[in-house]
């Protein structure tokens, strides 16, 4: 703390990032990275990227590669925002969008920027639990909308994380009828790996703001790139976020890797279906060991053992070099959140997790 800091600094409760561990031949499962890399054609694109063309500004707007997204969801480039990976994405949308006096909605077991956001933007989060399937049941945002006298906006993970869980279009839909007054944003990092992208729906609902990121199905967490796609009016108040911040958010790297990521289709599909394939064999190892696994949609398992403490399996995990997230909160302290990792380093795993058990 220093007396040069702005009062506002003072109160401000950081996001505190999964461990980037320096140590080398570690199994690291703890923050949802893709096991594969990213698609060749990315980085050729990005090779070939490596210029003296670096000495000028990239695109301020990214137009390649908004094409290239309009392109994979056929919805028009100006329905398109694309920004330094996700959060930040997330960040202009919580500026932008849900500073309207009143309470912004998201689950009570959900990504934890939400809250940071919240208190750097000064917007009053309410909490709505999940169920004790630990599902999003969107009655319950409906009804808590009506007792808060409306709403500054209503945030959720679709599949939902660290859970894992994923809600189906229908339920999204009824949610957005019901809310017509405030920006639905469906936070999609995951989406790739089992659900279905209510991108579909943003010509229908003019208040529904879908957000993606290509740190996890395509690969690219080292390049910083995210996206949203919603109705342009969404995207403008983006836009006039972004350039009010920084005009330049993506570099010349990122914007070709990104364009070339979504144009290679075959490469995401398949390394997606691997994931997904993995993640049941994983699913199936751990319930074999006595573990209670969530059904998951996306690239991670969020599990717990009957009989062992999860802070004390993690710890034991990570002598090992082995390293799983476990969040000390309230209702899931007694539950592993395991990134998927390649077949191998999920065997080795749950070799570990059979030898402790
Ligand atoms: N949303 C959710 C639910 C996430 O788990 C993450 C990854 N930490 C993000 C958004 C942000 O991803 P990125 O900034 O890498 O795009």
């Amino acid at each position: 703390m220093s007396q040069l800091w702005s009062p506002f600094v003072k109160n401000l409760v950081p996001y505190v990032p999964g461990e980037q561990p320096k140590m080398t031949r570690l199994v690291k499962l703890n923050t949802n990275e893709n096991p594969y890399g990213p698609s060749p054609k990315a980085v050729a694109a990005m090779q070939a990227e490596l210029t003296d063309d670096l000495r000028l500004y990239p695109d301020p707007n990214g137009d390649k590669l908004k094409q290239s997204v309009a392109d994979y969801y056929g919805v028009k480039t100006s329905q398109v925002f694309v920004g330094n990976g996700s959060d930040e994405v997330l960040a202009h949308a919580f500026h932008g969008l849900f500073q309207h006096g009143k309470p912004l909605l998201f689950p009570d077991i959900t990504y934890s920027f939400y809250p940071v956001y919240c208190g750097l933007y000064g917007i009053e989060a309410k909490q709505i639990p999940l169920d004790e399937e630990f599902q999003i049941n969107v009655d319950d945002f409906i009804s808590a909308s009506v007792s808060a006298n409306g709403n500054s906006g209503i945030i959720f993970p679709n599949p939902n994380a660290p859970t894992g869980r994923l809600l189906p279009l229908a339920a999204i839909e009824k949610l957005l009828q019901n809310n017509t007054q405030s920006v639905v944003l469906v936070d999609e990092a995951y989406v790739d790996f089992g659900g279905e992208s209510a991108i579909a729906l943003v010509n229908k609902y003019p208040n529904l703001l879908v957000t993606q990121t290509l740190s996890k199905s395509r690969s690219l967490a080292g390049m910083r790139v995210g996206l949203a796609v919603g109705h342009e009016d969404l995207i403008e108040a983006l836009e006039r976020v972004k350039n009010s911040f920084n005009s330049y958010p993506l570099d010349r790297l990122a914007l070709v890797g990104a364009a070339a990521a979504f144009d290679d289709r075959d490469y995401f599909n398949d390394t997606c279906n691997k994931v997904i394939a993995s993640r049941e064999q994983v699913n199936a190892g751990l319930t074999e060991l006595g573990f209670d696994v969530l059904p998951s949609a996306a690239n991670f398992v969020f599990a717990r053992h009957g009989q062992k403490d999860a802070g004390e399996l993690a710890a034991a995990l990570r002598e090992q070099g082995i390293i799983v997230r476990h969040f000390k909160t309230e209702r899931i302290a007694q539950f592993l959140r395991i990134t998927i990792g390649t077949d191998e380093q999920n065997q080795i795993l749950l070799d570990a997790l059979k030898e402790m058990l």
